[in-house]
Order: C-alpha cells, then structure tokens, then sequence
C-alpha cells in the first residue's frame, strides 16, 4: 500500500472509531444529522462510516426519531451483543464464568465448585467447562473476543503470577495456562478487575478505591479514570495493611494483617459454615454470631480508614462479602467515622454494584475495552 493509501485508511478507521463511540455513548438512538454535528464530519464520511458499521453489524437502524414536523430521521443504535468477551475468575475453591456484551451487560454466568490445583487436569477441566458454557448458552464464537482470566495473585509485567497465597502458587507463568484455552487470553489480579468493572460502569468517577474481600483480601484504585498498578503490580494489597499488631497469622508470614483478620473464611469456613449460614444467623439475631460479626465489621473499618487516610476518595467493597452487607453498611459507616481522624460526618464506603461476580465481569470486560478503543 502506497503512504497516501495508508493514511487514506487510517482516516477510515479513525472515522469509524469516532462515529462507533458517539454512537456507544449515546444513550438513546441517534440521527446521522447529529453524528454530524457532533464529530464535526461531513455527511458523505458520516454516512460511509454507518454503512461499514452496519455491515459489520456492530450497529443497526433503530427506527425513526419523533419529529415536530418536517420529515423524520432515520436513527441508528448499537447493536449491545454484536461481540462479547468471556470472564473466568479463578478461585481457591471455584470458579466463576461470565459473557458480557459491549455495554458490559452479563449474558450469561455459571459458578462451578472446584478445587484449585496447579495440575494439567485442572486447567483442561476449565476449558472443557468453558466450552461447555460457550454452547449450553448458544454464544456465538465469531462473536466473541476472547477470555479474560482474573486471579487472586501479583501478576507483573512480564505475565508471571509472582505470588498467589490462598492458591499456594509462586512464579507461575500465566501464559503456560493460555494453552489450554480455545480463545485468546488475557490474565488480570481479581481486584483489578473488580475495580475495573465498578469503574466501568461508573466512568464519571474519576477516583476510586475497591477493596476485594474474598477468602485473600486485595484492592484496586483508579485515578484519574486510570488504574494505577505500582512500579512492582503489588500496589493496593490492603490484605496486608497491619490492623491489629497482635491477630491472626497471615499468609504473607506476618500477623494482623487485614486479610487474615477480614478474609471470609473468618465467619465462614473456620466456623463451619457457609456465608450464607453465617449472615441467615446474624439475621435471626444469634448471639455468638453477631459477636463475630462485630469484630469482623471492627477491623473491615480499620482497614478502609486506613485505604481512607492515604486516598481521600470513595472506598467500594467489592467481592463475596458485598452481598450481604447491605443491613450492616450503616454500622460499618458508623465504626469508620470513629475511626477516620478527620471530619468524621462524611459517608464514603460504598457496596460494588456488580456482586459477587465483579472479578469475572471485570475480566471480561479488558477485551470490551480493547475492541471499543482499536474498533475499526
Ligand atoms: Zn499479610
């Protein structure tokens, strides 16, 4: 291709990019009359960049906008399932798959209980499911992007898992999992991605702080609409913020740390129950349970004033916890502002609006991303 040819088709794609996002971000169907107008484009390009868009089937016609008279024009709107990207989030002991579409709408989710272990059979069972999960739901393979793996581990540049306590694995090449996967991979931190989906579907917050509460205890922060990820990846591990000098031993070898005191395994597998059990007692005002949760709550506050202090922004709780957090939010708000040593009448700890599956969604949503940025 000749250099005038080849800025020729640069000029088509980024024309194709831009008409493709007003589009996106639009939150009602839209006249070429004002894709026009918005993006400053002559209609002749406007109308050559719908009618490739609409070929490739990434938007269609959505009908005709009322009109107060005059001739009414014709609309166009996203087509949400023209591609979709797979979420897996990795887990000690399950997995969770998700699909979600271009406006991050999940299509479909399944969670499977499963041991992790760092074997062959482990890694061809979960591509065997995810295979299964592709076609049980009738989800278009041309369609999708690819998998986004969420783990619970410092992943470094270098695609190497450096440290994943509650997996008991160190220094693992992540790529080595790639091959097992029929579609193109991608491996994220869980808290991460549980950031980056909170984040996602609220872009207007510039800045975030996600506390991942799971059996490991992790975190993301977004500034500025940008994760930021540390000079090593190991920023945000508010698992090992020390709350209480003198508590439990943590799976990084110290003591008090924040996930050895808030993991759930804390009011769950420790006591013999699940966490649906545990809260279902809490409800039916079980004393010895709402004694563990007190505490619980307790060192979750210090925690977040401590995320609090440093980042000055919202904290969001995301992971297996949120669920069930909702009838204690006020209380755990409450024993943070006594905590907090500042203006302590502010409220700034939030629930994850995504649940339990943010992991998953947010790992998914990395290829959503990438195929609206480079769209064509
Ligand atoms: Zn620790």
């Amino acid at each position: 291709m000749d250099k005038r040819a080849k800025n020729n088709a640069e000029v088509r794609k980024r024309n194709n990019h831009l008409v493709y996002q007003s589009v996106y971000n639009a939150q009602d169907p839209i006249t070429k009359r004002a894709l026009v107008e918005n993006l400053g484009l002559s209609l002749p390009t406007v109308t050559s960049c719908l009618n490739y868009l609409i070929k490739n089937k990434l938007l269609k016609y959505g009908g005709v906008e009322a009109s107060t008279g005059g001739r009414k024009a014709c609309t166009v709107k996203l087509v949400p399932n023209s591609r979709l990207s797979l979420g897996l989030a990795i887990s000690a002991n399950n997995v969770v798959f998700t699909a979600v579409n271009v406006l991050a709408d999940v299509v479909a989710y399944q969670k499977i209980l499963i041991n992790f272990e760092d074997v062959d059979s482990y890694y061809e069972f979960l591509s065997y499911k995810l295979e299964q999960f592709v076609d049980s739901n009738k989800l278009n393979r041309n369609d999708i992007l690819g998998v986004g793996i969420s783990l619970p581990g410092i992943i470094n540049k270098n695609n190497i898992l450096e440290l994943a306590p509650t997996l008991g694995v160190k220094n693992k090449n992540v790529d080595e999992i790639s091959r097992y996967f029929n579609f193109d991979t991608f491996f994220i931190n869980d808290a991460n991605a549980g950031g980056f989906a909170e984040w996602w579907i609220k872009p207007l917050e510039r800045n975030i702080s996600y506390l991942l509460v799971d059996q490991g205890v992790g975190g993301a922060i977004l500034i500025d609409n940008k994760a930021y990820y540390g000079d090593n990846f190991r920023s945000c591990e508010f698992g090992h913020l020390c709350i209480a000098p003198d508590g439990n031993m943590c799976s990084c070898g110290k003591s008090g740390c924040l996930e050895a005191m808030c993991s759930i395994d804390r009011i769950s597998t420790d006591l013999g129950v699940s966490l649906e059990e545990f809260f279902d007692e809490c409800a039916k005002d079980n004393k010895k349970y709402l004694e563990i949760l007190n505490q619980y709550l307790f060192y979750l506050a210090k925690g977040i004033v401590a995320i609090r202090v440093i980042m000055d922004n919202t904290i969001i709780i995301g992971g297996q916890i949120a669920p069930f957090l909702p009838p204690y939010i006020a209380k755990l708000q409450n024993l943070a502002n006594e905590l907090f040593p500042f203006n302590n009448n502010e409220s700034f700890i939030k629930l994850c609006q995504i649940g339990a599956k943010s992991a998953s969604v947010g790992a998914a949503l990395i290829w959503i991303d990438k195929f609206i940025k480079k769209i064509k």
